[in-house]
């Protein structure tokens, strides 16, 4: 979020939940189709890239699992080949992101959900094609396992949501509730809509035929 005494004119920014999809090794010659898949489903590509993990990389990543049997065949899996890692953005990613990818042992998800994309391109309870975050800490921390450099921008909540909104609308839209509460109009959504545009501290000042085009 903007800090204190940012350029107020400064580009609004949108917080879209942003989640780390990884399509693993078994599935990188299906990678195109995947990420049409990806954006027909609305998610947004931000960052993309292509790396093949050592194993001490993939131990990392799937450090949770660690001491578990299957352990030792998934550091195997997860390093034999390139992945690509994406950082995908939309409204709910996260669990959007791991509905679309399905259950993770892809032989009960071609049962389940046959359409599930670890249906499609998986083949038993660990080549399962794709790696979706299962939370908003995961996610953060994930993303930031591939893309070291990239900035994750917090999404404001609580008190830091509350400050930004008091910053930045509350002083326009109380003035605008008042007005409405003043002329009750038939229609208040529109009324407030059209108040708001007619009165946004941010609109430009110049327009509105109030200047002269000097003669040359
Ligand atoms: P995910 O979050 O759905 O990917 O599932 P997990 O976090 O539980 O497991 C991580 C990955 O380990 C899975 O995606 C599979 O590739 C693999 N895996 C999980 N459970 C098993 C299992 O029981 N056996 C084997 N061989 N691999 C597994
Ligand atoms: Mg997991």
């Amino acid at each position: 979020m903007p800090e204190e005494g940012e350029n107020k004119m400064s580009k609004p920014q949108i917080y879209v939940e942003r989640t780390l999809a990884v399509i693993k090794p078994d599935a990188v010659h299906h990678a195109d189709e995947i990420e049409d898949v990806i954006t027909r489903y609305g998610f947004s590509v931000l960052q993309k890239r292509k790396v093949q993990l050592t194993p001490e990389q993939a131990s990392e990543f799937y450090a949770e699992h660690f001491g578990k049997m299957f352990f030792p065949s998934l550091i195997t899996y997860m390093s034999s080949g390139p992945v690509v890692a994406l950082v995908l953005a939309k409204d709910q990613a996260i669990s959007s992101w791991r509905e679309l990818i399905g259950p993770t042992n892809s032989l009960i998800a071609k049962q389940t959900h046959p359409d599930c994309l670890r249906a499609k391109y998986g083949t038993d309870d660990q080549q399962n094609a794709l790696h979706g975050s299962d939370s908003f800490t995961t996610a953060e921390k994930e993303i930031r396992f591939f893309f070291p450099d990239s900035i994750v921008e917090p999404i404001p909540i609580g008190e830091a949501a509350k400050s930004y909104l008091a910053r930045t609308v509350n002083p326009t839209v109380l003035k605008g509730l008042t007005e409405l509460c003043k002329k009750k109009p038939n229609d208040p959504i529109t009324w407030l809509a059209n108040w708001l545009l007619e009165n946004n501290p941010n609109k430009p000042k110049v327009g509105g035929g109030n200047y002269k085009v000097e003669e040359s």
